[in-house]
């Protein structure tokens, strides 16, 4: 990993805990059932996605009326949420932004640690202690990997001693993990697959569809996902496979160019499989899978962007020479995949390399749009979920007479 790790001295005092097995991590940050703070993708267990998922269409739906709009925003207006992202950001901060605006929380941000005491020599913990006095949900995107795991193991040793303590979501960290960025991905795959919901105008399209694909079962389970682009450093690719492993019957696919800064890590590897997924490597988007083209047989395509800012000054000439074209989703390529199988990309797309031209976006596979809106329903509704206000969401619901 190229990534900047923890400062052992800083973080010292969390190594215990940072070396446990990953679901030792995940079973303490849950609390009386529900997820308390969101650190991994593997926190996305099928059973909370679905009821994530289920709290995101109410608030969807709630938020296209004014009436109901208005009654959303007096759920949480006793909370205040800290935006403290010092690693660029465009949709989780703003998504994160309207979400709180959506549920009436008031938040506060520091993007730049410049701006903040930490040139005063405030260690990053005494900063997120601070917020924390503060603000009642710490929402986090650094460069530094597992920096956001350790705020929540120093939230627990608070809660512990019965001190002040509130939730805190890992927003992006380093190229470890963006557990937020599989919610909504993992929302936009099971609103793509399910073939009930009431949107009439994308039900009857898929619809038509199902005819064609009998096979095609509505929900994750049984179906080949093919991972595009920067996949060691893609923090993306990271949580979201995590999550789609869990599913039955799922074939995970790699495409990435053959260097070992960009290709599948074992740990990646082992997880995936130990979970019981397929997982396979591929060198370019035009290789055969099985006898058959790969691309044809993809039931959904998540393609990212080279992560040219975890480059070092070792590895930049030898990666910024690498052929890319084997893995630009060209129409071309586009047209040979599955007439259902969405195309999802996290974003930013880059406008150099141009991994994911615009001449996709018309197609009606192309979801990376509807994706970025759905960050804002997914995360909207995992604050309600981690601040315990699904009753009175429900309650809400009701009183506009939405039932
Ligand atoms: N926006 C995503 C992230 O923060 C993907 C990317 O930057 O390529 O990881």
């Amino acid at each position: 990993m190229t990534t900047l790790t923890i400062d052992p001295g800083e973080f010292a005092s969390f190594q215990p805990q940072l070396d446990r097995p990953l679901d030792a991590k995940v079973r303490e940050l849950q609390h009386q059932g529900r997820l308390h703070h969101m650190i991994f993708g593997a926190q996305l267990t099928p059973e909370v996605l679905e009821k994530i998922r289920a709290i995101a269409d109410i608030i969807r739906a709630m938020a296209r009326q004014r009436k109901s709009n208005d009654r959303l925003r007096q759920l949480l207006p006793h909370k205040r949420a800290m935006l403290y992202f010092t690693q660029p950001s465009t949709r989780t901060f703003l998504s994160f932004t309207a979400a709180c605006q959506i549920l009436g929380v008031t938040c506060n941000e520091v993007r730049d640690p410049k701006s903040s005491s930490e040139v005063k020599r405030e260690s990053r913990m005494d900063s997120i202690r601070m917020f924390s006095s503060y603000f009642d949900v710490i929402i986090m995107r650094s460069e530094i990997a597992k920096f956001a795991e350790c705020c929540s193991y120093m939230m627990n040793d608070l809660e512990r001693q019965e001190m002040r303590s509130v939730p805190v979501i890992n927003a992006g960290s380093g190229s470890d993990e963006h557990p937020t960025q599989a919610l909504l991905d993992m929302y936009t795959i099971l609103r793509t697959f399910d073939f009930d919901q009431s949107d009439k105008a994308k039900s009857s399209r898929l619809t038509v569809l199902r005819e064609k694909y009998p096979d095609l079962e509505p929900s994750p389970n049984n179906k080949t996902y093919l991972f595009c682009g920067d996949i060691h450093r893609g923090r993306t690719v990271r949580s979201l496979a995590t999550v789609l492993a869990q599913y039955s019957g799922v074939k995970l696919l790699f495409a990435s160019p053959d260097h070992e800064t960009l290709r599948l890590d074992s740990d990646l590897r082992e997880r995936l499989t130990d979970a019981g997924a397929e997982v396979r490597e591929f060198n370019s988007l035009d290789e055969d899978y099985d006898g058959q083209s790969l691309i044809s047989q993809v039931d959904c395509l998540y393609t990212t962007r080279i992560q040219r800012e975890h480059n070092t000054s070792d590895d930049s000439d030898e990666l910024e020479s690498l052929d890319l074209s084997p893995f630009q989703l060209t129409p071309e390529r586009v047209a040979s995949m599955k007439e259902f199988a969405p195309i999802m990309h996290p974003f930013p797309r880059d406008s150099i390399v141009n991994e994911l031209p615009v001449e996709v976006d018309a197609d009606p596979r192309a979801m990376y749009f509807r994706q970025a809106r759905n960050g804002m329903w997914a995360r909207a509704a995992l604050l309600v979920h981690l601040f315990d206000a699904v009753d009175s969401l429900y309650m809400a619901r009701d009183e506009v007479g939405m039932r």
